[in-house]
């Protein structure tokens, strides 16, 4: 089975399609993560983002594309996509070759969604995330891990977040409608217990019996 996660930033997609990866065997497939990986791999594509990424620049859509076709051609039991398509675009590029068969729309209020993502911590040194709502550090400012200090990412900040959320709806109205007109949309809602959204998902993908 190939599924779509999709929401806006703080819904917890990440956190669902990681747990999903390990009960099904699915690939979780970022694009982000792939990036990483092609670069650390140094295969021909990552070693042409890097330059981009090199100038601060955005990797050019074409290179990604080609990075997610060739992980999702190495992906046989199936796949779990994470915020990607984004935008029409790149949906009916992937439609060419790839089907997805659901899409799970994990739902949350930009207010929620703002207390969560304002709340994000990170060390400087070691790079370990933390939440001050349900992840803070055993004393406050102080890695637990390696005692680094704990910062606030520049783009975390209120009026970021808002534009991320605005530009979400933007880009991703569409989608959401073209996969709701196909019957393939499932809505849950994302402001539960991580297990609660998980047990959601899984009752609606009719899946629950599968074993990998
Ligand atoms: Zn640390």
């Amino acid at each position: 089975m190939n599924i779509l996660l999709i929401g806006i930033q703080g819904c917890g997609k990440g956190t669902q399609a990681k747990i999903l990866e390990e009960k099904f065997g699915w690939k979780h497939i970022t694009t982000g993560n792939l990036l990483r990986e092609s670069i650390e791999n140094q295969t021909e594509l990552g070693l042409a983002a890097k330059k981009f990424m090199d100038e601060g620049e955005l990797v050019p859509d074409k290179y990604v594309f080609q990075i997610v076709e060739d992980a999702l051609t190495n992906a046989k039991d199936g796949t779990i996509l994470d915020g990607f398509p984004r935008n029409m675009e790149q949906l009916k590029y992937l439609e060419k070759n790839f089907t997805i068969d659901k899409v799970v729309l994990l739902e949350l209020s930009d207010e929620k969604a703002l207390e969560r993502v304002s709340s994000r911590r990170n060390c400087v040194d070691c790079k370990k995330d933390y939440n001050l709502l349900y992840n803070k550090p055993k004393v406050e400012g102080i890695c637990d891990v390696c005692g680094g200090k704990i910062v606030q990412r520049d783009d975390d900040h209120e009026e970021a977040i808002k534009k991320r959320i605005e530009k979400f709806y933007e880009d991703t109205a569409e989608v959401i409608s073209y996969f709701s007109e196909q019957g393939k949309l499932i809505r849950v809602n994302a402001d539960a217990p991580i297990n609660k959204i998980q047990d959601n998902i899984v009752k609606a993908l009719e899946v629950s019996d599968l074993k990998k």
